[in-house]
This record gives C-alpha cells, sequence and structure tokens, in this order.
C-alpha cells in the first residue's frame, strides 16, 4: 500500500520551472523546465539545471529549448520525456510508471485538448492516473488562502511566459485575466535596451540577473547604485563591459508594471461588487517568480491602495496546492478534486 501512497505526485509544469511535489515528502524536484537538443540527431542532450547551464553557449548543433510556452505544452514529445526524466529522478530509478498518479497545473482557462495534453504526459506512459488543475486554484491551496469559504480572494501569479490574476470564491474561479507576458518578457526588454542605448549584445541569462538587481521599488525608494554588465559591442563584435545605472532598469519595468495593474482593475470590475470589497480589504497574494521582483508589492500597493502580500513559498505554491490535492489531505478537498478534477 504504501508504495502507491508514494507515488503520487502533485506537479507545477511551468514555462520556466518545473516543480514536483511527492506525497509524504513534499516538494522533491526544482529544474528549470528546459531541454538541450542535438539538431543533427534529434537526441537529448541535457534536462533542467543542466541545459541551463548551457544557454548562450552551445555549439551550432545543440539547441536549448522550453518544450512549454506561455504555459501550455508547445512540444508534446520534449516535455513527456523532460517529466518522465525528472520523476524517475525523484525515485531514483524507472518502473514508477504503474502506480504513479499526479495532479498537473495548467494555466487559467486552457482548451480542455491542452488539459488533455498534460494528463497524456503521465498516462502516456501507463501511469495509474492524471489529473490537471488550473493555477490559480493550486496556488490559494498551497498558500492556504480562505479557498472554500465565501470570501472573494484575489492572486497574482507572475510566471516566466504569463501573468494569471484570479479571483476566487467558495472553491472555484469567479473571473480570471491572463497577460500573455511574465518574467522573460521583462528579460527580452533588457536585451533590446542595451542593444538600442549601448550597442551591447547581451545573453538572456545576463538580462535576467540585471533584472533581479534592480528590482521595482517605487521611485524614492530606489538605491542608486550600479551593475557591471559584460557583453558584445555590436560594432566590432568584441567583449566589451560597461558600467549599468540600475534606476534605468527599474524605469524600463514601468511598462509591465502598469500594464499589470490595468489587468488588476479589469479583473476587478469584472468580479461581483462584494467579492471585489474582500479584495479591496483583504488584499491581493502575489505568487510565481516575478512575484519576487524587490519592492514589486510595494510598487503595487502605492500605485493601486490595494494591500499586496507575497504567498509564503511564492515559486513552490502551485506544486504544493497541486500535491495536497492529490494527497486527499482533507475530507473536504477530497471530496473537491473527485468531482472537479474528473481523474482518470
Ligand atoms: P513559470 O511558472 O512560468 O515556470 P516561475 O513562477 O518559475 O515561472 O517564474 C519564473 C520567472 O521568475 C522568470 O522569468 C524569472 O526570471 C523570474 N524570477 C525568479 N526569481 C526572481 C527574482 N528574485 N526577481 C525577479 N524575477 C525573478
Ligand atoms: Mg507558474
Amino acid at each position: 500500500m504504501w508504495r502507491s501512497l508514494d507515488k503520487q505526485f502533485g506537479i507545477d509544469l511551468g514555462t520556466c520551472n518545473t516543480l514536483i511535489y511527492q506525497k509524504g515528502r513534499g516538494i522533491v524536484l526544482r529544474e528549470p523546465s528546459l531541454i538541450a537538443v542535438n539538431k543533427e540527431t534529434g537526441q537529448i542532450e541535457a534536462y533542467g539545471e543542466q541545459a541551463y547551464a548551457m544557454i548562450g553557449r552551445t555549439p551550432r548543433s545543440i539547441e536549448v529549448i522550453y518544450p512549454l510556452q506561455g504555459g501550455v505544452i508547445a512540444n508534446y514529445h520534449m516535455t513527456t520525456s523532460m517529466l518522465q526524466h525528472y520523476i524517475r529522478k525523484v525515485l531514483g530509478g524507472p518502473g514508477w510508471f504503474q502506480r504513479a498518479s499526479a495532479v498537473i497545473s495548467v494555466p487559467c482557462g486552457v482548451t480542455n485538448v491542452n488539459k488533455r495534453a498534460a494528463q497524456q504526459t503521465m498516462i502516456h506512459k501507463g501511469a495509474k492516473g492524471a489529473a490537471t488543475v488550473e493555477e490559480p486554484l493550486a496556488a490559494a491551496l498551497g498558500a492556504g488562502l480562505p479557498f472554500y469559504e465565501p470570501v472573494g480572494s484575489m492572486l497574482i501569479d507572475i510566471g516566466g511566459g504569463t501573468t494569471q490574476i484570479a479571483i476566487l470564491s467558495l472553491g472555484g474561479i469567479v473571473t480570471s485575466y491572463t497577460l500573455p507576458r511574465g518574467g522573460l518578457a521583462i528579460d527580452e526588454t533588457i536585451v533590446e535596451y542595451m542593444k538600442k542605448t549601448y550597442n551591447l549584445a547581451i545573453g538572456f541569462r545576463t538580462a535576467e540577473d540585471i533584472k533581479i538587481r534592480a528590482g521595482a521599488l517605487p521611485d524614492k525608494d530606489r538605491q542608486s547604485g550600479t551593475l557591471e554588465v559584460r557583453g558584445n559591442d555590436q560594432v566590432d563584435g568584441l567583449p566589451r563591459t560597461i558600467n549599468l545605472d540600475l534606476h534605468e532598469i527599474t524605469k524600463l519595468l514601468d511598462d509591465f508594471i502598469f500594464e499589470l495593474i490595468d489587468a488588476i482593475r479589469v479583473t476587478l470590475e469584472k468580479c461581483p461588487p462584494e467579492l471585489a470589497g474582500d479584495v479591496m480589504e483583504r488584499g491581493i497574494m502575489m505568487c510565481g517568480g516575478g512575484a519576487l521582483l524587490a519592492g514589486l508589492d510595494k510598487r503595487l500597493q502605492e500605485e493601486t491602495s490595494i494591500p499586496f502580500f507575497l504567498a509564503e513559498q511564492p515559486m513552490e505554491c502551485v506544486a504544493i496546492g497541486a500535491g495536497r490535492l492529490i494527497a486527499n489531505e482533507n475530507a473536504q478537498v477530497n471530496r473537491w478534486w473527485k468531482e472537479k478534477l474528473g481523474f482518470q
């Protein structure tokens, strides 16, 4: 019996990161959703962390790809291989398929075809069962929001490819809005800016580092500071280092922040006034890697006059929530997910 119990997984299959929660053990895997493929032979050369280390450093024959885009599976074969690799890693060997079952998170409002594709990544290989759960629901459960009560909770999940905003009440999603932009779009903006302003070509990993260092503090709280950035001069092609003022980057984030504020407003307008009232009073929970942007909560609070707070484990709450669903940690959850998830 214990064997089947400990093969129950909650899986957050994100555009940037894959997290796996195992019943009885908690978060057991945290790796980038990345694969390095040999273009000539089609063979997979590396997964996750190893593939991440290769970004911008591969020979021509190897390509590093994200098999998920905008939160949905863009390459089914690659996603299945990646997940299989990760679950084997967690269990320490092959032979996991027959007894494993999983709840896999999918973005809010995706089609049934997308949901089925996510389920099939497990079932295709012979797993006992798989179901999907929409990310905001999993995040709310994982973060311990009052999920089943008749009060409105709002949460914002800023991932790599998308930002999902949702208002929940009584165990369901009342309104949601998905912005097709997240952390990766900010990195792209930084790459473009460095090209245009300094004629400097930088890689995406450097752009991500710059973003994390710069943060999103409100103007008056911004610390002045510079960051040494290395790249290639676009004119002569030679390596060059510049001292970048972090203020410039924080300003670059403004477009994203204002877009986010608009999206929050639209979502609040669409929801019943009682629930909007709850949100104004109780605040908005932020999760996802993008929510870690230093000072973002403070900045949004100043711009909207709504309290914002960070989930306790912003990058883990989706996987934890999906794990709680499959692990049936309480009877209420048990009933709920059997009805709603359509476990197969
Ligand atoms: P997904 O659910 O799409 O896989 P994640 O929730 O894992 O995405 O978040 C990934 C995004 O979070 C990336 O764009 C990454 O750059 C960003 N991120 C991670 N840590 C930080 C940080 N400390 N500050 C700002 N952004 C961060
Ligand atoms: Mg996510």
